[in-house]
This record gives C-alpha cells, sequence and structure tokens, in this order.
C-alpha cells in the first residue's frame, strides 16, 4: 500500500524541510503545489499571467484547476510508490475533491499539521532568499551560507528572493492560510490520521517524531 502525506502549515513553518526528510526517507515523490505554479509561470503559456499576478497578491488559485493539475501530478511514474502534498491541499473545498480523488485509491494518508507561531514565520518569510544557482535556502537573519555571500552547496554567488516574500503579501497569505484551516484540521481529526508537530523544534526533533509515526 503507498503512503500519501499531506502537509498543512503556514508559508514558511517548514513543509519543505519535513518533505525533504519523507524523500530522504521513503523516496516517494515530492509535490508542492507551490513550485508547480512557479514553473507554470516561467513556460509563458496563458495561464501564467493569470497565475503570475494571483501569486503576487497572495491570492488562491481556483480550487478545481488546482486539482486537476495535481490530479494529473499523482499519475506520473515516480508517485507509484507514495507522494508527498505539500501547499495542497489548502481550503476545505480542495480537501473535499482531495479525498474523492483518493477514495478509489489503496493507500495510506497522513495528514501532517506544521504548527508555529506569526512571529516566528514572518523572520522565517522575510529573510528567506535562495542560491539562484542550486536552490539551496538561506536566512538572513538565521542561516546564512558559511562565507558570506557564497552558497555553501554549489559556491555560487548570486541569490534571489521570492516575489511574494515580502510583508504585504506574506500577511495575505498568511490569512489566507488561516481562514480555513480549523475546518480542514477537524476533517483530518476525524478520520484519525492528523499528527501535530511544533515546528519551532529543530530537524532532529522532528525528524524523531516524524520516524515514531511512519515506522
Ligand atoms: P507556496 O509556495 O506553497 O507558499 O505557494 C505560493 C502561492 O501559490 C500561494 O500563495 C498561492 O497563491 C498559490 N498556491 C499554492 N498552492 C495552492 C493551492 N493548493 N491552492 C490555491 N493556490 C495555491
Amino acid at each position: 500500500m503507498k503512503n500519501v502525506f499531506i502537509l498543512i502549515g503556514a508559508p514558511g513553518s517548514g513543509k519543505g524541510t519535513l518533505s525533504k526528510m519523507l524523500v530522504d526517507k521513503l523516496n516517494i515523490a515530492h509535490i508542492s503545489s507551490g513550485d508547480m505554479l512557479r514553473a507554470e509561470i516561467t513556460k509563458g503559456s496563458e495561464l501564467s499571467l493569470q497565475l503570475k499576478e494571483l501569486l503576487s497578491e497572495g491570492k488562491l488559485i481556483d480550487d478545481n484547476l488546482m486539482t486537476e493539475m495535481i490530479n494529473t501530478r499523482i499519475q506520473q511514474e515516480d508517485c507509484k510508490n507514495g507522494f508527498i502534498l505539500d501547499g495542497y491541499p489548502r481550503t476545505l473545498q480542495q480537501v473535499k475533491l482531495l479525498d474523492k480523488m483518493l477514495s478509489q485509491s489503496e493507500i495510506k494518508l497522513y495528514a501532517f499539521y506544521l504548527e508555529i507561531d506569526d512571529d516566528t514565520l514572518i523572520k522565517r518569510i522575510t529573510g528567506r532568499y535562495a542560491c539562484a544557482n542550486c536552490g539551496a535556502i538561506y536566512n538572513k537573519y538565521t542561516a546564512n551560507p558559511k562565507k558570506e555571500g557564497v552558497c555553501d552547496k554549489c559556491s555560487g554567488t548570486v541569490f534571489t528572493t521570492r516575489e511574494d516574500d515580502n510583508i504585504d503579501t506574506f500577511n495575505k497569505r498568511l490569512g489566507t492560510f488561516k481562514a480555513e484551516l480549523q475546518e480542514i484540521l477537524a476533517f483530518y481529526q476525524k478520520l484519525g490520521i492528523l499528527y501535530k508537530f511544533d515546528a519551532t523544534l529543530g530537524k532532529d526533533k522532528m525528524q524523531e517524531k516524524l520516524l515514531e509515526i511512519i515506522n
């Protein structure tokens, strides 16, 4: 039976880090809805302009369109052992659409909720930057490269920030995230598959807890 992990957490709560742990442990596909949308934007398709505007304003993409994109993605070969959904579902409607989509599959479903306070989030988001060459993530307050201005992983010297990682857009994204959070958590709680993580715990403790759950 394949494992499917749903990661629920505000922007900056560490869904990417937890995903990486799961990928390393279980060799399953990591599906980030935000990354999918950003990739679509770079294609210059008809949809790109529309998506670009929504993302830069911190607004959500239509539930059906997002679900369709995810549905196409999970049919791919690399998802056959299982996959991680990072950033999807984000609304109660998406939760219901996903539930329907997976209802015929033989899967074991986990919903992981990363709990974190707003102040920590703001620091993580407004300080976040990445190496333009390899994508390694840094933070100007808490995690700069060992040598200033030089990427630890690939020695690149050009860095970028995400357009939506500014305080105004962040506040909107956080508000959007919180809008239906309780209903989403209640849905998975009722199914008995909700696991809560303290997202400020640090990588080692998070990994420990993760292993306890999946083993
Ligand atoms: P993220 O990288 O997960 O923070 O997502 C970046 C942006 O992509 C969000 O602020 C939304 O505009 C859009 N987005 C990502 N996932 C979803 C989703 N499941 N439903 C609707 N919009 C999404």
